[in-house]
């Protein structure tokens, strides 16, 4: 299949928690299963879109991830026939309001602001996927990095897994996870997340709404 900018996956299917020095810095335990979730399509920018900070969040952060883009379609797939299914790898930013994800208990408001997942265009998988790694770097400064083989879950493991649960369509994306080193962003930040040769790099801006920035903040005295 061919994949491109203008090609929206069907679904954003992520994965939490899936190094062991993310779980800890966030104090959460390793989780024993894959633990889901989901980014809706509409969340998508591409590289020089701006993230845009919600004025109802005052903690949004970045998870640098290696992003997988589904070629098949998998369903009750092996792992075998999952890895043959990794169409691309992309960079992907799983933009993440910490304070929502914590009060809301479920993360779909969390996850699925509109720009928060940058992605970079889909490079060619390497042969082994466990050598896939991603950086994030802010303003320059390495914040974070990682390689696959330090997953908790593998690529192919995950794949299946996750098939055995919904069907992955081709164009379909999945997020493995982010390694440890997430932060805050504040406006004029610049992040760049790559993974294996897919650059993603977004300025983060406030948001605005009738000429005035919605900052939480900003309402908590009036
Ligand atoms: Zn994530």
């Amino acid at each position: 299949m061919t994949v491109d900018r203008q090609t929206r996956p069907g679904k954003i299917v992520c994965v939490g928690r899936n190094y062991r020095a993310h779980a800890a810095e966030l104090g959460n335990e390793v989780p024993r299963e894959p633990l889901l979730f989901l980014k809706p399509p509409s969340s998508i920018i591409h590289d020089g879109d701006p993230i845009i900070l919600p004025g109802i969040s005052n903690q949004v952060e970045h998870e640098g991830e290696i992003g997988i883009v589904i070629g098949a379609r998998l369903k009750d797939a092996t792992e075998d026939e999952s890895r043959a299914a990794v169409a691309a790898v992309i960079a992907l930013n799983d933009v993440t309001a910490r304070d929502l994800q914590r009060s809301d208990g479920q993360w779909t408001r969390a996850k699925g602001f509109d720009t928060f997942c940058p992605v970079g265009p889909p490079a060619d998988p390497p042969s082994d996927l466990s050598t896939i790694t991603v950086t994030t770097h802010v303003n320059g400064a390495l914040r974070q990095s990682g390689r696959a083989s330090d997953m908790v879950f593998p690529i192919p493991f995950l794949l299946s897994y996750i098939s055995r649960i919904m069907t992955l369509e081709p164009g379909d994306y999945v997020a493995t996870g982010t390694p440890a080193g997430v932060g805050a962003l504040v406006p004029g930040d610049v992040v760049e997340v790559e993974v294996g040769g897919s650059v993603v790099r977004s300025n983060v801006r406030d948001e605005v709404r009738d000429g005035r920035k919605q900052r939480a903040e900003s309402r908590n005295g009036s």
